[in-house]
């Protein structure tokens, strides 16, 4: 489809964006169903997140996706906010209507998505999760709205604790179903121990990721019963050593890279009302060494 006086704008704010493959998965996904949208990619500094969407607003873009550094900034300038967005903290797509912005976290939903896709279902399941960055409080909070039944956290002593603190005090006070429990990842007998009741086990860090790739929290294989299922958000390598031992241990593993694809389709979904042709954009765009 050409772009014409009636081509609606959609578009990614952040600083870097010259290696996002946002551009390329939405732009292939609206020529693929025909939908009369284009999607550009704009290097925007944190300080300068507010006046990028009051030009988005005055442009009356369709919505927009924000990468690092400005997702928290951003929620400020939102009319409303997602549940998620609000206890995460963080927003990671607008949409607009008529004028009106509303703010959605879509990386916990990406990765619930992302489990569904191979075969674990988080309602009603015990997890624990090691980290209390973005990507792990992004999990943690969307987690315990889904219905997650008891979720052990392991965090780092360092400037992030707090966070995780945080996130504790969040679903106590929104999900009070849901029993939440904080532990110094330091200690791995611990963690060797929730790990041993719980249904799946998630590396929300970046150990496993290059150049740490050598690297994986579960040094004691044992922890790997063949029951238990783990996740990994690292994606770069595809396969981790976390999950590369989990799967030699015989567990069903969730690799990182369906969190990025997921949480795509979920805001491509809250543009267009329609689903992401993500088996495509998948076989395109995510394969290890793709476009
Ligand atoms: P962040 O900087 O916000 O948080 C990092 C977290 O890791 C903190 O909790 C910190 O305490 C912990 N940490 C750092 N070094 C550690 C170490 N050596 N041992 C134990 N814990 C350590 O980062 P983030 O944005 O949450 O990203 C974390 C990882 O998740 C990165 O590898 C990133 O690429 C990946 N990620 C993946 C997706 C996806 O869609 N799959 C999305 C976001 C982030």
């Amino acid at each position: 489809m050409e772009i014409s006086g009636h081509t609606q704008m959609l578009c990614l704010i952040g600083s870097p964006v010259g290696h996002s493959g946002s551009p390329a998965m939405y732009n292939y996904s609206f020529r693929k169903l025909g939908l009369d949208y284009a999607y550009l990619a704009f290097d925007i500094q944190e300080q300068e997140t507010a006046e990028a969407i009051r030009a988005l607003r005055l442009l009356n873009v369709r919505g927009f996706n924000i990468t690092m550094p400005g997702k928290t900034a951003a929620m400020a300038c939102c009319d409303e906010l997602s549940q998620a967005a609000r206890l995460i903290g963080a927003v990671n797509t607008v949409v607009n209507e008529q004028g009106r912005l509303t703010g959605h976290n879509t990386d916990g939903l990406g990765w619930v998505h992302n489990c569904r896709e191979h075969g674990f279902e988080i309602r009603g399941a015990k997890m624990t999760i090691a980290g209390s960055g973005g990507a792990a409080t992004a999990i943690q909070i969307t987690s315990a709205l889904e219905g997650v039944r008891e979720m052990s956290i392991f965090a780092m002593k360092d400037a992030f604790y707090a966070n995780a603190e945080a996130t504790v005090e969040k679903i106590r006070a929104s999900v009070p179903e849901c029993v939440v429990r904080l532990y110094d990842l330091a200690d791995r007998d611990r963690l060797y121990g929730e790990i041993g009741d719980s249904d799946i086990f998630t590396n929300a860090t970046p150990v496993g990721m290059k150049p740490m790739d050598d690297r994986s929290l579960i040094e004691d294989r044992g922890v790997f019963r063949r029951d238990l299922v783990v996740s990994d958000v690292v994606y770069n390598p595809r396969v981790t050593r976390l999950l590369a031992d989990a799967q030699a241990a015989g567990c069903r593993t969730v690799p990182g890279i369906g969190m990025l694809l997921w949480q795509g389709a979920e805001a491509f979904k809250l543009y267009t009302g329609q689903e992401m042709p993500v088996k495509e954009v998948e076989e395109r765009y995510f394969a290890e060494g793709g476009k």
